[in-house]
């Protein structure tokens, strides 16, 4: 049985004007959050992370469900910066700690990514569990530089890795067997910039109580420049899996305080006398956690692909578009491409348009012509009732007149020297009627 406590705390520092780093406990899980990217891309995603850990260890609080948990933080992070333009390019680091049984005893699980830190407090000594994915750590890896000189080099805090930026992670873990008297430290590099070691292991070392030591902590980073955000996370065992002893005192308290943390059936406590200080070092994500988050964002992403209008749609839409667009100047060139004489109240009016009206035009009058149904041949008085159609003003104003001319034509048969009438006509053979008219005045 073991048993935890402990304290948090995180301070905006003296520089910077928002807080995005973020810390968590549960009782069981704890984690620091140290986001990044625009104006508020760091806050959303350590928040996205956090509480995506949160819910997705929840759901599976073994070792291998807190890498997995890291892992869905930043497939969730890395999907609202691809879906979000404000909040493109957001991150964070996330570095946290679980309680959690491994063949049936307890073990602290803790996954690492970028260069947020985690620290083991045992004996007297202060030891740095995860390693930073910084481009000054890894030059200090491959011998390029030194410790000391990684610790201040320009490149110090440009990640190597982080949550969000890309659509895979490598995440590592460590498990290791707790022991009474075991202080875990996680903190941003808020914390660690300000700090050395030494005066990190000075306070926890002479503190006791956790969360008095996580403020001290965060005030001495502030005291010494506080230059970014400051967070910190300290994690006290208070009850360990070799305390046989004190097991009955605390019990019902233990299991209340993390019930994941309870025993299997069938597992005795003299099993678990062996105290192994680092029980794994750190494991990259395996393929088959890959595979599986792969296949779910595919599936997501499908999801979303089949919401959205795709470029075929647009495609489609756009000659839908086009079609209207062309029948519809069609119809009106045709309704308005025309004009016709219709008899209104006796007067022939010519109109623009089509007979009866067009599909998207109606007619308009555009000339009275002040004659009337008695100046023209009585029998087109009928057609000109319904409306007589033309192309053309100028074909319409001449079709009026031509009945103008017929009317008076024939009234010229009728009575022969009539005033504008011819007096006689002759008409030779093999050539056209000749005529002369009787001028008036
Ligand atoms: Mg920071």
């Amino acid at each position: 049985m073991t048993l935890l406590r402990s304290g948090s705390a995180t301070d905006t520092g003296l520089v910077r004007s928002v807080n995005q780093d973020l810390a968590i406990e549960t009782g069981t899980l704890f984690a620091v959050a140290d986001g990044m990217g625009g104006h508020a891309g760091g806050e959303v995603a350590a928040r996205l992370a956090v509480d995506t850990l949160t819910i997705a260890f929840g759901a599976k609080p073994t070792g291998t469900g807190l890498c997995e948990a890291v892992s869905e933080a930043n497939t969730v992070v890395y999907e609202h910066s691809i879906d979000n333009a404000d909040l493109r390019g957001m991150g964070t680091t996330m570095t946290a700690a679980a309680l959690v049984q491994e063949s049936g005893r307890d073990v602290i699980a803790l996954v690492n990514v970028g260069d947020s830190r985690s620290y083991r407090y045992h004996e007297g000594e202060l030891t740095q569990i995860t390693v930073d994915h910084s481009l000054a750590e890894e030059m200090a890896r491959s011998g390029e530089i030194t410790e000391s000189e990684a610790a201040v080099h320009p490149h110090r805090h440009i990640l190597t890795r982080a949550l969000g930026v890309a659509d895979e992670v490598n995440v590592d873990l460590w498990k290791i067997q707790p022991t009474r008297g075991d202080r875990f430290l996680l903190c941003s590099d808020g914390l660690t910039n300000e700090l050395a070691d030494t005066q990190i292991a000075e306070v926890l070392a002479t503190v006791p109580d956790p969360q008095v030591a996580a403020d001290l902590l965060v005030r001495a980073a502030r005291t010494h420049g506080g230059s970014d955000n400051i967070t910190v996370v300290v994690i006290d065992v208070v009850l360990g899996e070799d305390d046989e002893e004190d097991v009955p005192a605390v019990a019902a308290v233990a299991a209340d305080f993390h019930s994941a943390a309870t025993m299997p059936p069938g597992t005795s406590r003299s099993d678990l006398d062996e105290s192994v200080e680092v029980l794994a070092g750190p494991e990259p994500l395996k393929p088959k956690w890959r595979d599986r988050y792969r296949a779910r964002r595919k599936a997501r992403r499908a999801a979303r692909g089949r919401r959205l209008i795709t470029v075929r749609t647009l495609l489609f839409l756009a000659i839908l578009g086009a079609i209207a667009f062309g029948a519809f100047y069609a119809v009106r060139w045709y309704d308005t491409n025309a004009y016709y004489v219709q008899a209104a109240n006796n007067e022939l009016i010519i109109y623009h348009g089509r007979v009866g009206g067009g599909v998207l035009y109606k007619p308009i009058e555009v000339q009275r012509t002040g004659i009337t149904t008695a100046d023209v041949p009585s029998y087109t008085r009928p057609q000109l009732v319904a409306g007589v159609q033309e192309d053309s003003l100028k074909a319409a104003q001449t079709y009026v007149y031509g009945l103008v001319a017929a009317q008076h034509q024939s009234a010229c048969v009728q009575t022969p020297g009539a005033v504008g009438c011819p007096s006689t006509t002759t008409t030779l053979p093999g050539s056209v009627a000749v005529t002369t008219t009787t001028k008036v005045g």
